[in-house]
């Protein structure tokens, strides 16, 4: 106790207890809203969709620990891969929503998409007055995609494929 109090008090008041107290001063921490921290680039912010590359495999759902993605879909023809072919059958996106008042941020959907239609972007700003507008609906996500930053470099002698950013 002793101690917290002592740290408490050299924090607020780092020039000495007879001079105006300075709380943000070395602090780790910034005065959101007046400072806007600038995050990492693949900090976990929210999670963008690539519409093109989702084939609706339901997997992301199915991994999602906290049960908050909601997938829907239905079955359409696509012509055939080569003249006189049959034709293919498509999965095409009903509903794609992530529920951001549930999600715990742990990217397992991210990371087991084998399509590559989930993306992190760094942006945080997205709070609201009232929760059931954290869900976020397929366009919403997919507007996310402008904010997923381009992936960096591997290490010098890396023969990792650098991934990209679907445009
Ligand atoms: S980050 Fe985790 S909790 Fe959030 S939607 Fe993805 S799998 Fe679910
Ligand atoms: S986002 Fe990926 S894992 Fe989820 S349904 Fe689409 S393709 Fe499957």
């Amino acid at each position: 106790m002793g101690v917290t109090a002592r740290t408490m008090l050299r924090t607020l008041f780092p020039d000495g207890l007879t001079k105006p107290p300075s709380p943000t001063r070395g602090a780790h921490t910034v005065q959101y809203p007046h400072v806007k921290e600038e995050p990492v680039t693949r900090a976990r912010g929210v999670i963008g969709l690539h519409h093109d590359n989702c084939t609706v495999c339901m997997l992301c759902a199915r991994e999602c620990p906290d049960w908050c993605i909601y997938i829907e879909g239905h079955k359409e023809l696509a012509p055939p891969r080569r003249p006189g072919g049959k034709p293919r059958q498509r999965n095409k996106i009903d509903r794609f929503d992530i529920d951001y008042a549930l999600c715990m941020y742990c990217g397992i959907c991210v990371e087991v998409c084998p399509f590559d239609a989930l993306f992190w972007s760094p942006e945080f700003e997205y709070s609201e007055p009232r929760i059931a507008d954290l869900l976020h609906d397929a366009d919403r996500l997919a507007d996310w995609m402008d904010t997923v930053p381009e992936f960096e470099g591997y290490e010098a002698g890396s023969t990792q494929k650098k991934r990209a950013v679907p445009q």
